[in-house]
């Protein structure tokens, strides 16, 4: 060993301790942190399907090369990382000894020729990372950037790391070729090759660019362990375990969509028959009554900014962000965390949990910090400002969207649960809504005895449950399709059908009440617990002695299919759910219904959050829709993606990346004060599309968009109408979609 070699080995070793006692300092610290949430004892079990559901998410890169360039350059980088973190290892035998390297393996030229081409291609996808982030900066980009109000030094800084350690790996390779110390062939090593060829023969040359490429990457280490909260550079540890840990690892994507996570205290699902405020957590009130798991959320999050670009709240100038929401969670939980690792917190009934001796010595910022209030106004010092935890409609865009997993939408319902049940806080105008559903089981408050009245004038009598037994479908009527007007027709539209195809279909009518949706949607777990409970007792008789397969319901609300299907499963209601729109393209493509005559003028399809992101249903409404527009292309739904190109004229932001109408959440009772109405931007996207029909499956996004149409005055030119009804026309052109074949007489 030269004297150059012992300078670097010593250099090395030195700051590689530094390093890594703070590397290990800050794991132990984010780990203490993450424990403090609460527990969740439901992500332990499937060992097999996370693990599964993990791997192929990593290294497929499943979510993300949905953006494909960005995926592409993404997947090559991490694999870089993963793969070239062996040359970061050879590094330390080469600041040793010229001819140092790997034991074993660091002599075998594939291992050359792999590390070589990884290297290569991971040059490639940083530049394309840095050109994509630079392109993008807050400030130049035309549109909100997805990077507004990420930290974008730290996203630099780790850019920069991994463009400066793969360099510095060509320049060590470079150097052993110029001093014939290179193992590995021209075809093997083509760009070390070249490099060396450029280099001067300097023995000591090796060791240098080692200790170099050793002095970025410990730099990195320390720069990360004293910023515990750089996600950008944390998530290539931490999005393992966020992703192992999601909520269903068998969900194809967004596992936080569909169902909500029930209200949970101390791991345990609440019962309101039993639940206490005084002993039971109800909802989130500090953040330190996130679960582990929502506290991991935090930590993981990359800033990546994908949730903002797609966010309908962000998109028309609200204040909610949910990557802003995440990284303020994240930033208050590492801020508090000292108070809170010293023995402070609240307990249930307010009363502080330390002792005097214990905050004595507390550092100020981190007692500041617990004293703000998790959801308040600036003036308040609050963390999440009420506007931006009511802006959200649930329409799980960014769920979908986020890389790593992260279950915004649960936390935002928690965050609400303690609003409304506790604080009794939420936005004044949705007080109707929840008191309609408590004193009348709808959200409109129409008498019950009026559930049926759709029915009147239809040509055909509609059987209830008990009146009839060898029913094979039990026809969900929702409350918007009993009393809203337009919904009505969708409900008579589809009774039409189920009828012109024979199919043996029975509702509850005066016996259904509201699904619990918006109740629970707003964070009202009460009421929905109280509506749920009703409508799984009424179904479970109603379908007494069948088999799952056999208790099936068909239903024109995704948000009542939604609830149905994957919810009431928590309560003890096991069915098969399916929505109309499914229902419809089977018997279609089974013959039961023939659609005679086109539908012209152009239709598009605004996929409803709820039966489309939610539940991944994507084809069945397009298939129906191909069916009687006319292209041949109708048959049964897959809901694979097969049937999306059904001749329908397509809005740019269709199937997983549809825009919300702004309804979802229980918004649809809240007043829209903020911003661009989002129902106003959806309607102008499906306008540009030229169609004269706008085709919807959901009765909240037909009053959505048959506003905006209104509100641009071109309700003469351009119609919203239920898929339903518009295979009624093509099915019974004679009959008007939904309207009654004899005038109904009066109740
Ligand atoms: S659910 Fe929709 S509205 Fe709510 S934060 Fe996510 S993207 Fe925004
Ligand atoms: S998509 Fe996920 S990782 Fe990216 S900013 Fe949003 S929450 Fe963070």
């Amino acid at each position: 060993m030269g004297s150059v070699q012992i300078v670097t080995t010593i250099l090395a070793a030195a700051i590689t301790a530094v390093a890594v006692w703070l590397a290990v300092r800050a794991v132990m610290k984010m780990t203490a942190v993450i424990r403090l949430g609460q527990p969740a004892p439901e992500r332990f079990g499937d060992k097999g399907a996370r693990t599964k559901k993990m791997l192929v998410e990593t290294a497929g890169h499943t979510r993300m090369l949905k953006w494909s360039v960005v995926g592409a350059a993404h997947w090559f980088v991490m694999v870089g990382f993963i793969v070239l973190s062996l040359l970061v290892l050879e590094a330390y035998f080469e600041v040793v000894s010229t001819g140092g390297g790997l034991p074993i393996i660091g002599h075998w030229t594939v291992f050359g020729l792999v590390t070589e081409w990884i290297g290569i291609l991971g040059l490639v996808g940083i530049l394309v990372l840095m050109a994509i982030r630079l392109r993008n900066r807050p400030g130049r980009a035309e549109n909100r950037s997805r990077f507004t109000g990420s930290t974008m030094w730290q996203g630099y800084f780790v850019e920069w790391v991994v463009l400066l350690v793969l360099i510095f790996g060509f320049v060590i390779r470079g150097f052993k070729v110029a001093t014939d110390h290179f193992e590995y062939p021209v075809w093997a090593a083509p760009l070390s090759h070249a490099v060396g060829s450029v280099l001067p023969n300097w023995e000591a040359g090796v060791s240098v660019a080692a200790l170099i490429k050793i002095a970025i990457s410990m730099t990195w280490l320390i720069v990360i362990s004293l910023n515990v909260t750089m996600g950008v550079a944390w998530h290539r540890f931490l999005a393992f375990p966020n992703i192992y840990f999601k909520r269903d690892p068998e969900k194809p994507a967004g596992s936080g969509l569909g169902p909500l996570r029930p209200m949970t205290s101390e791991g345990k699902p609440l019962d309101f028959e039993e639940a206490d405020p005084e002993k039971d957590q109800f909802g989130v009130a500090q953040v330190e009554q996130f679960t582990w798991k929502g506290l991991l959320d935090f930590s993981t999050c990359t800033e990546c900014g994908r949730c903002q670009s797609q966010c309908p709240a962000w998109n028309t100038g609200k204040p909610l962000s949910p990557k802003l929401l995440v990284l303020s969670l994240r930033d208050h939980a590492y801020a508090k965390a000292p108070y809170l690792l010293a023995g402070g917190g609240k307990d249930l009934t307010g009363e502080e949990k330390a002792t005097e001796a214990q905050l004595a010595h507390m550092d100020v910022l981190a007692l500041a910090e617990a004293d703000r209030p998790l959801i308040g106004t600036a003036e308040e010092g609050g963390v999440i400002d009420p506007d931006v935890l009511w802006s959200c409609t649930t329409c799980g865009a960014c769920v979908e969207q986020c890389p790593v997993d992260i279950e915004h939408v649960d936390h935002i319902v928690d965050m609400r649960r303690y609003q409304v049940l506790i604080e009794s806080s939420f936005p004044s105008e949705a007080g109707v809504m929840l008191r309609n559903l408590e004193n009348k089981g709808n959200p409109w408050g129409a008498p019950q005895n009026t559930r049926e009245d759709w029915t009147k004038g239809l040509g055909f009598e509609v059987p209830r449950v008990g009146e009839v037994d060898d029913f094979e479908y039990l026809f969900w009527v929702g409350c918007a399709g009993a009393f809203e007007d337009r919904a009505k027709k969708t409900t008579r539209a589809v009774a039409t059908l189920l009828n012109e195809a024979g199919v043996k279909f029975a509702i509850l009518g005066e016996g259904e009440t509201c699904s619990g949706d918006p109740a629970r949607r707003i964070g009202n777990e009460f009421v929905f617990q109280m509506l749920a409970q009703q409508n799984v007792e009424t179904l479970n008789e109603a379908f007494e002695g069948r088999e799952k397969s056999k208790r099936k319901i068909v239903a024109t609300c995704p948000h009542c299919f939604n609830t149905l299907g994957n919810e009431y499963g928590q309560l003890g209601g096991e069915f098969e759910v399916v929505h109309h729109t499914q229902l419809l393209a089977h018997l279609v493509s089974a013959g039961k219904l023939t659609p005679v005559q086109p539908v012209d003028g152009g239709v598009t399809y605004h996929d409803p959050c709820y039966l489309g992101r939610h539940n991944r249903i994507f084809a069945a409404p397009r298939e129906v829709l191909g069916s009687a527009i006319g292209d041949g292309r109708g048959g049964a739904a897959s809901d694979s993606g097969a049937g999306r190109d059904s001749g329908l004229v397509e809005m740019p932001r269709n199937s997983e990346r549809s825009f919300c109408c702004g309804a979802g959440g229980a918004r649809m009772w809240m007043e829209e004060k903020i911003g661009k109405r989002i129902n106003v931007d959806r309607v102008e996207e499906a306008m540009s599309t030229g169609a004269k029909t706008i085709a919807v499956g959901c009765p909240f996004c037909s009053t959505m968009l048959n506003d905006g149409v209104n509100g641009k005055g071109a309700g003469e030119d351009v119609e919203v109408v239920d898929v339903a009804s518009v295979l009624l026309r093509s099915v019974k052109p004679e009959a008007p979609a939904g309207e009654p074949e004899v005038a109904p007489t009066a109740s």
